[in-house]
């Protein structure tokens, strides 16, 4: 059977994953959970949801006595993941999160905490890990083919619009580009090493001050880990750019565009590479399917543990900055 989703948060992302599971085969919409009245009946029509499936932010307690929901998509503002997880996990259903994660470490740690107390699955929507470019590429260092990995190169961000959004309010975002876009740097420093970085140390610029009150702007970033491989990232709200670069002693691979929705583009010491390009919420939700409904396990995992390995990666980042680019232990 197909794992039923019910859709938390119905903003942008929220509407692109609606879309993108009308072509999943495993996954489908059955639900939604919004504080926009107005929205209800666009996404019933759109989506054939069925009144019993419809439910606000004060009534998600009560999915408890709805079996025909198995999982519930979080995809609200950052720093109310944690929230709305254990609310879900309280619910009694498996959840999705969208990334980041969390705000903080000691918040990634409250969920899992959450989700393991009432026996559910916590995944975190880390699209690429679906992504079949990326996984080539993770799978070519797997099998030895760039040889020991020794540098890797990486950046992602683009120029953030309208100044009222909560991406640029702490108090919601948690944090600005490194949070929200970064964070795509810090992972994939993660997958293709296959370690755990065990130093970081970084530097923030900030051109408008007033803009970026809140958040940060610009910050770069290098982890070092323990084979002596050193990842130098970068990720802003005021610069558009995207690319990974891994150098090892054998080759190398790029993706370039790396970390967009696609299509992804790539090449290695071999040549070009030519994957099957994908509808990456598609392929994720399929995937997530199997994860929750056959427990199937994948390398890199999308898990809780996974979301907060780049959380406390991420609070060492920005105590870095607050400590004048202190190379901080891991
Ligand atoms: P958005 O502003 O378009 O949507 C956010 C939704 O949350 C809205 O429907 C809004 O009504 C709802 N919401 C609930 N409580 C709210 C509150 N108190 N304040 C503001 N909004 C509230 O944002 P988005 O771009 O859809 O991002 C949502 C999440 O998805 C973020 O965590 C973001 O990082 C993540 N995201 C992930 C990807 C990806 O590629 N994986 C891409 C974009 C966004």
């Amino acid at each position: 059977r197909k794992l039923r989703v019910a859709i938390m948060g119905l903003g942008s992302y929220g509407t692109r994953v609606a879309k993108a599971m009308k072509d999943c085969q495993s996954a489908e919409l059955v639900g939604i959970v919004t504080g926009s009245p107005e929205k209800i009946p666009v996404w019933k029509k759109e989506y054939n949801i069925p009144d019993k499936n419809v439910y606000n932010y004060e009534t998600v307690g009560q999915m408890k006595n709805n079996p025909d929901i198995d999982v519930v998509y979080v995809i609200t503002p950052n720093s109310l993941h944690a929230k709305h997880v254990m609310q879900v996990a309280a619910a009694g259903k498996h959840v999705i999160c969208e990334k980041p994660m969390a705000d903080t470490a000691a918040n990634a740690r409250k969920m899992i905490a959450a989700c393991e107390k009432a026996g559910v699955k916590l995944l975190i929507g880390y699209r690429l890990h679906f992504e079949p470019y990326t996984r080539k590429v993770i799978e070519m260092i797997q099998a030895g083919e760039m040889g020991k990995l020794n540098y890797i190169d990486n950046y992602q961000g683009f120029k953030i619009g309208d100044p009222t959004q909560w991406r640029l309010k702490k108090s919601l975002a948690g944090g600005g580009a490194l949070m929200d876009v970064g964070i795509y740097c810090l992972n994939a420093a993660r997958y293709l090493s296959n370690e755990e970085p065990i130093w970081v140390t970084a530097q923030e610029t900030k051109t408008d001050p007033v803009k970026f009150a809140e958040v940060d702007e610009t910050i770069q970033f290098q982890l070092g880990f323990p084979s002596g491989l050193v990842a130098s990232c970068a990720t802003s709200y005021n610069i558009r750019f995207e690319r990974l670069y891994a150098q090892g002693d054998k080759g190398f691979a790029e993706l370039s565009p790396a970390y967009g929705y696609g299509p992804i583009k790539g090449r290695t010491h071999k040549g070009p590479l030519d994957e099957p390009v994908v509808t990456h919420q598609t392929a994720q939700m399929d995937g997530m399917a199997d994860i929750i409904l056959n427990n199937k396990t994948i390398d890199p995992p999308v898990d809780g543990q996974e979301g907060l390995k780049d959380m406390i990666v991420l609070d060492a980042i920005y105590e870095s900055i607050r400590k004048g680019s202190a190379k901080m232990k891991l």
